[in-house]
């Protein structure tokens, strides 16, 4: 009897024993894992220390393919940053071969990005086998290589499109243009153009005045990810200043010179005058070599002669400084007048200066500075008038820098229309950019302010007249 009850308890205890692990088995496979857990493969049963050792695993996870962002530092050469990144060498010099048929590597600048994938090699260990490699060195253009199915380098150049974008910005100048403008996100090549724009009417060392304020209209070109984004060109700029306030539009002409004009479609750029006198007629021209009149010898004529009535009326040519306003030599009495860093003026012969010019002096175009004579070595009375680029005369009528000072006709009307498309920009990218204000003050959520004071303009160039 001992026995069959000690027989019967094996049984019940094994199947207790049983039961126990079909239900373990049962849970096992029954019970629901966290969507992570199915999607993660199940981890392979290797010791710990093992895992991070290179090779460890064999599987084609583990073989790639990788991707790899390189980035140009000074000093690397192409083949420095793939060898540095473990590519394998012999592929580098080939990658560096196809490429130098189709672009300069040495064209590749610091912070330039280049874009690797690659496998790992299952032959020698810690060697990378590049698939394609991408980059992107202007904005506009990328280069890719590639392998292809027999295992080749190909090389692909594309373009990239760009889309224009048209932005606002406007506020005090409290520090400097650059510093405020550029807190909004002006790029200084914008503000580089700005400046140069209004440096014939706005002194930038000693200008501004507190409340002081600027606008700007400029246009970005970004790609179509807006990834990454370039300036392009200033379209508009304002400045209000305490006594003034002066707008410059961005105007191209039929011949494909492009300019800045204020809002009457007058040139920034103050051309000179070509005859700084009235009524006067040429007679003599600038020349290289002629026989001096009173001296005999051949000499050149490094300017232009009026010849006119004692007393006429002498303009300066241009807006600028006067240099001198003295006696010199040969000259006789004589004024220079200083319009900018390439271009000066010389008036010679004159029987008296304008009342109060002297050097220091800021004249504008067409004020009267001095009156025709024949002082200095002089036949008779005439205006000598010089035009001097860089401490050299020059021939006044070999110079075409001196433009209509304003826009007429046909093409003052074309400008016309580009001021307002402008001005209306202006405007309408600011309203949206205070509504995207209020709307993010009101919601309290931090929204991209650039958005709203975009305008996207594709293919149309925006100093096209619509
Ligand atoms: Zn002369």
């Amino acid at each position: 009897m001992l026995k069959r009850a000690v027989i019967l308890r094996l049984i019940v205890g094994t199947f207790f024993i049983l039961a126990a692990f079909s239900y373990a088995f049962y849970d096992f496979f029954t019970h629901r894992p966290s969507s992570i857990e199915r999607v993660l493969p199940p981890l392979p049963n290797i010791p710990d220390d093992q895992i991070c050792k290179e090779g460890a695993i064999k599987s084609d996870e583990e073989k790639g393919p990788y991707d790899l962002t390189l980035t140009i530092t000074k000093g690397d050469t192409l083949l420095s940053i793939l060898v540095d990144a473990q590519i394998d060498k012999k592929q580098a010099h080939e990658i560096i071969a196809l490429l130098k048929k189709h672009f300069d590597p040495t064209s590749l600048k610091p912070q330039h990005e280049i874009y690797l994938t690659y496998i790992k090699d299952e032959e020698t260990p810690g060697n990378r086998l590049v698939e394609s490699l991408y980059f992107r060195p202007v904005i506009d253009k990328e280069y890719w290589i590639s392998l292809d199915k027999n295992g080749k380098f190909v090389f692909e150049k594309n373009d990239i499109k760009l889309n224009k974008i048209t932005r606002e910005a406007r506020g005090k100048i409290n520090d400097s243009l650059y510093a405020d403008a550029g807190k909004q996100g002006v790029p200084t090549k914008i503000l580089h153009q700005m400046i140069q724009a209004f440096s014939y009417d706005v002194d930038f060392q000693r200008s501004f005045q507190p409340g002081d304020e600027f606008g700007l209209l400029y246009d970005m070109r970004a790609d179509e990810d807006g990834v990454r984004e370039e300036a392009g060109e200033l379209l508009y700029a304002t400045l209000s200043l305490k006594n003034k306030k002066l707008h410059l539009y961005n105007f191209k002409l039929k011949n494909g010179a492009q300019g800045f004009y204020n809002q009457h479609g007058e040139s920034v750029k103050k051309g000179l005058l070509r005859t700084p006198i009235d009524g006067a007629r040429i007679s003599s021209r600038f020349c290289k070599n002629r026989k001096h009149p009173i001296l005999g010898y051949t000499r050149a004529h490094k300017g232009i002669d009026f010849a006119a009535p004692m007393g006429t009326p002498i303009m300066a040519s241009g807006d600028g400084v006067v240099a001198r306003a003295s006696p010199y030599a040969g000259y006789g009495n004589y004024i220079r007048i200083k319009h900018n860093k390439e271009f000066s003026t010389a008036y010679a012969h004159l029987s008296r200066f304008a009342k109060g010019l002297r050097a220091g002096k800021s004249v504008k175009q067409g004020q009267i500075i001095g009156y025709v004579g024949s002082t200095g070595s002089a036949t008779g009375p005439h205006l000598h008038y010089e035009l001097i680029r860089h401490n050299i005369q020059i021939d006044p009528a070999s110079v075409k820098m001196m433009p209509a000072a304003k826009l007429a006709g046909k093409e003052l009307q074309d400008f016309k229309s580009i001021k307002d498309l402008i001005n209306r920009q202006y405007h309408e990218l600011y309203l949206a950019k205070m509504a995207q204000t209020e709307m993010s003050s009101d919601t309290e959520e931090e929204e991209d302010e650039d958005e709203a004071r975009e305008i996207f303009i594709t293919e149309t160039p925006a100093d096209e007249s619509p």
